[in-house]
């Protein structure tokens, strides 16, 4: 293992993310944030999603800065950070899918959105992907970051987060229940509204989804992520649970449990040729 890819977590410092990789899986969570290990690869659809959040930070920095943009000057922007951020870490997981066809994707989503979103938004910029932290206990320390913070056009203050997955949230905890209204929670300390809305944008559908986060609903969702955070701290150990996320996790040529069939073995074949499998 190269120095440079040891990176633990300090231990009392939790993101959303890292309760998530804990409740797939326990090895995961092991290898990424105890151990500090960096996954191989990454998946075209996390490319894909920072790729459209970075121009979309952008887009928002550039209309603060009064700069307005055209959608095939958005467009291009988008090219151009997809062609310089493209490099073979980037695995295509699926193994008969086109790279072209997520390029497309990304272009498809910021065109929908410009048009049906931005060019409508009247909001008020307060902060793009703000660092967010709260002390959640004396031991445990909240941090995430918020894609958009604002004020609508009528004053309320609002969390955004974007997302460009498949399918829109159902509203558990680990799809839309939790991050972006603890995001709110946080938000709420630095500042004397008595609520502030939290939202996911899902931009292949066009749609988004607002919740409210009142003082009482902060320190309820504080708890519930306390809960989240103590049942990380009292497992003893870290067991396996492979499943269809094998796939996409990075760390799955090093698993002795992973299971990836060979339609999803783009990630695994990708850390193979890079020299990291487990033979
Ligand atoms: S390959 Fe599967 S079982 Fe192994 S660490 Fe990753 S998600 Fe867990």
């Amino acid at each position: 293992m190269i120095k440079n890819e040891i990176a633990p977590t300090p231990s009392n410092t939790y993101s959303f993310s890292r309760v998530k990789c804990f409740q797939q899986c326990p090895l995961r969570y092991r290898f990424r944030y105890i151990e500090g290990r960096k996954e191989a690869f990454r998946s075209i659809e996390s490319f894909l999603g920072s790729t459209v959040h970075d121009v979309l930070e952008w887009l928002y920095a550039q209309r603060d800065d009064a700069i307005e943009h055209s959608e095939p000057e958005i467009l291009e922007e988008f090219s151009r950070r997809w062609t310089e951020g493209r490099d073979r870490t980037v695995a295509v997981i699926r193994i008969n899918d086109d790279d072209d066809e997520y390029h497309r994707l990304g272009r498809e989503m910021l065109s929908r959105f410009f048009h049906e979103t931005f060019s409508r938004d009247r909001s008020r910029t307060v902060s793009l992907e703000q660092r967010l932290s709260k002390r959640l206990s004396t031991e445990v320390l909240f941090t995430g970051f918020a894609d958009r913070i604002g004020r609508t056009d009528k004053g309320r203050l609002f969390v955004i987060d974007y997302k460009t997955s498949k399918s829109e949230g159902n509203g558990s905890e680990f799809s839309e229940g939790l991050q972006a209204p603890l995001y709110a929670a946080c938000v709420l300390d630095h500042h004397d509204d008595t609520e502030a809305l939290a939202g996911y944008h899902y931009l292949r559908h066009g749609t988004t989804r607002w919740q409210q986060v009142d003082r009482d609903r902060a320190r309820q969702l504080v708890e519930r992520f306390l809960h989240l955070v103590g049942e990380v701290e009292a497992a003893g150990d870290f067991p396996a649970d492979p499943g269809v996320l094998c796939a996409w996790c990075g760390f799955n040529a090093i698993c002795p449990s992973a299971q990836v069939p060979d339609s999803l073995s783009g990630g695994l074949r990708r850390a193979e040729e890079m020299g990291r499998s487990l033979f």
